[in-house]
């Protein structure tokens, strides 16, 4: 990979005394969609909104680097980080209907995102407004801009958000479950649009998503998140082909093999442990069927399981790797 868009790297976050986000570590390229996979409470959203420095108020960024084309944004003001935002990167959300203001029309917000990222002349504004609403394939532009969030659908609403933040023209998109209010249609129309706009603008797309089904389809590399920690990080095609960590496999293996859209990652037996405690091991070893006398006691460490494929297991260290064992896929 050419010089990164993106790099995170040790990125830890504490929420209270629960540290939601550990160590953390990514890279997107340019024009890349990366999927953070995970199930709802492992840290997925809080690594998005540290990366747009816009936690809750007891959120804390406590360790690490987020460099946007090698500038680290933790160092950033808070001024200098407002002109990031939208500018050069911008988050959409699962729930649109709650970021939109249910009294203002819709071209009205819109141009509220253009004048704070462009300033421009009101007849630019305008016109900016409309080429956005095209640019999201928003029918008869001129006729919803005059429209209420209300009058609109869910999908059009999801439309609606991807406009306002494509407004400052950013060069990462975050998108924080975008389709998960969708029907399945609607869904796969709006990952469309963002698979679109990426061709059109080079646009790098960070999806959060606990869909298997989503990842799959618009995913070029992905990693798998669990309480806080990154434990898998590979191509979508090798994770789909050869899962490497336990909870990927089971994972993957708890949905139906001709339809995995829509499935839902809870389907696996037990619960992410409580982050407000010191871990000795493996955050997993309460549900890992495989699990060894060591995991509860040693922090696993990385495994490189092929070409840019990492893992962090200790299924994986050098004297126990048994590839029979390791490989095959029953867990
Ligand atoms: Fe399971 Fe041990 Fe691997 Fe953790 S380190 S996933 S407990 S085998
Ligand atoms: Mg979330």
């Amino acid at each position: 990979m050419s010089a990164p868009l993106l790099e995170v790297e040790g990125l830890s976050t504490t929420i209270g005394a629960a540290r939601v986000v550990d160590g953390v570590r990514l890279e997107l390229a340019r024009g890349e969609t990366f999927a953070l996979l995970g199930e709802s409470g492992c840290g997925k959203s809080m690594t998005a909104l540290s990366l747009m420095r816009l936690l809750p108020p007891a959120g804390r960024i406590e360790a690490g680097a987020v460099r946007l084309d090698g500038v680290d944004l933790l160092r950033l003001s808070e001024a200098e980080m407002r002109r990031v935002r939208g500018a050069r990167l911008a988050m959409i959300f699962q729930e649109p209907q709650t970021s939109l203001n249910p009294v203002m029309r819709i071209g009205a917000q819109i141009a509220e995102a253009v004048r704070l990222h462009a300033g421009a002349a009101a007849a630019a504004v305008d016109a900016r407004v409309l080429e956005l609403l095209r640019a999201v394939g928003i029918p008869d532009p001129e006729r919803r801009a005059r429209e209420y969030p209300h009058q609109l659908s869910g999908g059009m609403k999801q439309r609606v958000m991807i406009a306002m933040a494509l407004a400052g023209d950013p060069e990462l998109l975050i998108a924080d479950e975008p389709t998960t209010a969708l029907d399945v249609t609607i869904q796969a129309q709006v990952l469309g649009l963002l698979k679109t706009l990426q061709q059109r603008s080079g646009l790098a797309v960070l999806l959060i998503t606990h869909d298997l089904g989503v990842v799959a389809e618009t995913a070029e590399r992905l990693a798998v998140m669990y309480a806080g920690e990154i434990v898998e990080t590979a191509t979508t095609a090798a994770f789909f082909a050869a899962p490497a960590h336990p909870y990927s496999r089971m994972l993957l293996e708890s949905l139906p093999t001709a339809d995995k859209r829509g499935a839902r990652l809870a389907a696996i037996p037990g619960r992410v442990p409580p982050l407000d405690r010191a871990f000795t091991g493996c955050r997993f070893v309460e549900r890992c069927p495989r699990a060894l006398a060591r995991c509860a006691e040693q922090l696993p460490p990385w495994h490189e399981a092929g070409a840019g494929h990492w893992v962090r297991c200790h299924l994986w260290d050098a004297d126990l790797v048994d590839t029979a064992t390791v490989a095959e896929p029953a867990v």
